[in-house]
């Protein structure tokens, strides 16, 4: 997961402090690193660095660190490598001056076959990251190649496969890429003179401009002086393999995205009241309260209530400082993130039946802590609710799950998991109550619950 931005200003003023206030909403999608790459009309100059976008951007890095066309980044923690070398945007120049810069969301499946092809032509490679592969992909075709800017993307879309949704600077234009499955979001808007495009519309809120339409699946947008260009991909359905339907990461709606962005057409606050009433629907057990996980599963506990006329309650009060403990490589700092991250209000569980809301599970770290502090609280019995099928399969397109066998749910029924968490009872959403909550068009990758890839998937995940 990574938030990216994109600004283009038509009467060329500085949009520095609108790419950070950007990237400041969409904190939530990375905390590891941030980047701003802009461009004046000519030159384009970038700054990156480790840390939160108000650490590495407390103020404007040089006095003319500034320009009119702007790419920006926060990038999701990961285990990889050289941090820095990874971080994004990723920028090319050459001795003929040209500038490209780019930044995106999403993980590609053939990046070792790409990248094999790239460097048999001579391109060097600083890091390991996808958006460094995208971008030397365009800039090899459009620079070495000599075809247009827009043809050097529409190649990079024949070859590359998997996720991005992507930001590009030139000197003096920006573009707006999304993959032909459109499974990571980018939307855009104009204030008519201010255009930017983003991963999720809270970016676009913050800087007063109104939303006019997500990319679409393969689209590419352009941001230039004379306006917004659109181009639709010409041939969609054969860059999917034939497939005449996209495939939107559905754990947008479930876990990622902020409640008051518009996801693939719909308000994930929205979304998420949905599930939550289809788990109220499906509720076989006597419940006295409905408690939230915070802060994921406040809307999905609160759809709940709202259905069954169950209270809600603020249960576990949550720290918002411990960052997060869903990366940590060893289970005991997991275990114990998950103490310090929540704390139980005993009055709201003493002698209470229990919907604990959660939206995923996925190792399980959280709900099995949970269940046995919220019954230490004083809870007569704990019934875990769960705003997502079962987590079976890996993701490839930019999810951080881990590999199939750490998945609780790959490894037991529903049965056994729900002993292992030491629950009462267990309920997930189905895959139908999910793709009918998350409506829009119907078209989503669920692929982490049914296996279900919308493509081939070749190259394994760990190996890169
Ligand atoms: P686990 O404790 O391993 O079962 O993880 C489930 C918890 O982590 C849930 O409370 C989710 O809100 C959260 N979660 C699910 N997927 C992710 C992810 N890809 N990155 C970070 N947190 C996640």
């Amino acid at each position: 997961m990574c938030g990216v931005i994109g600004l283009f200003h038509a009467g060329e003023e500085d949009v520095f402090p609108d790419a950070v206030n950007g990237l400041f909403q969409m904190q939530h999608r990375g905390q590891d690193a941030c980047g701003i790459a802009l461009a004046d009309g000519r030159i384009v100059r970038h700054h990156k660095g480790i840390g939160h976008v108000r650490e590495v951007f407390p103020s404007r890095p040089l006095p003319d660190f500034s320009g009119f066309v702007a790419t920006g980044h926060v990038r999701y923690p990961t285990q990889g490598d050289n941090r820095v070398r990874n971080t994004q945007p990723h920028v090319v120049s050459t001795l003929r001056g040209t500038n490209l810069a780019l930044s995106s969301n999403g993980d590609l499946t053939n990046y070792h076959t790409v990248r094999a092809r790239l460097e048999e032509k001579g391109v060097d490679f600083l890091g390991t990251n996808d958006a460094e592969l995208i971008l030397k992909f365009i800039a090899w075709e459009h620079l070495e190649g000599g075809c247009s800017l827009l043809e050097a993307i529409r190649r990079m879309q024949r070859e590359v496969r998997g996720a991005y949704s992507a930001t590009l600077v030139t000197g003096d234009a920006l573009y707006a890429i999304r993959d032909p499955w459109a499974l990571r979001p980018l939307c855009f808007g104009t204030s008519g003179v201010l255009h930017v495009v983003a991963s999720e519309t809270p970016a676009l809120d913050i800087a007063r401009v109104d939303l006019v339409d997500e990319v679409g699946a393969g689209e590419v947008v352009h941001f230039g002086r004379e306006g917004i260009t659109r181009h639709p991909h010409p041939d969609v359905a054969s860059v999917r393999h034939g497939s005449p339907v996209p495939a939107h990461c559905i754990f947008e709606h479930v876990y990622f995205s902020r409640p008051d962005s518009i996801a693939f057409g719909e308000r994930v606050y929205d979304v998420r009241r949905r599930i939550g009433a289809w788990l109220a629907r499906h509720e076989d057990e006597a419940i006295d309260v409905v408690v939230p996980v915070p802060d994921s599963s406040n809307a999905i506990a609160l759809g709940y209530a709202h259905e069954s006329g169950v209270p809600f309650e603020f249960g576990l009060i949550r720290n918002h400082y411990v960052g997060r403990t869903f990366i940590h490589p060893d289970q005991a700092r997991r275990d114990d993130g998950v103490k310090q991250k929540f704390n139980p209000l005993r009055s709201v569980f003493k002698g209470r039946r229990v919907a604990l809301v959660d939206d995923s599970i996925v190792r399980g770290t959280t709900l099995r802590k949970l269940t046995r502090m919220v019954r230490a609280a004083g809870a007569a019995e704990v019934h875990l609710r769960i705003g997502s099928p079962v987590t079976r399969h890996s993701c490839f397109y930019g999810v951080d799950t881990p590999d199939a066998e750490a998945l609780i749910g790959s490894r037991m029924d529903e049965a056994g998991i729900c002993a292992h968490l030491t629950a009462d009872s267990l309920r997930y959403i189905s895959v139908e109550g999910l793709r009918e909550a998350a409506a829009g068009d119907g078209h989503f990758c669920m692929a982490c619950f049914t296996g279900e890839y919308p493509e081939p998937v070749r190259e394994q995940k760990a190996s890169k």
